[in-house]
């Protein structure tokens, strides 16, 4: 149980960025104007 919770915050932190990952094109750039900056799709 300690060694799971060890590694688990880090996981999570190290695949959860400031954006999703857009869900067309998975792109998980910053998005711009609130449309994912590769395809445009409307996230925000
Ligand atoms: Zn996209």
């Amino acid at each position: 149980m300690l060694a799971r919770e060890g590694i688990a915050p880090v996981e999570v932190a190290h695949v959860e960025g400031d954006e999703p990952p857009c869900p067309a094109c998975g792109t998980a750039a910053p998005l711009v104007d609130g449309a994912c900056s590769d395809c445009g799709l409307q996230l925000g």
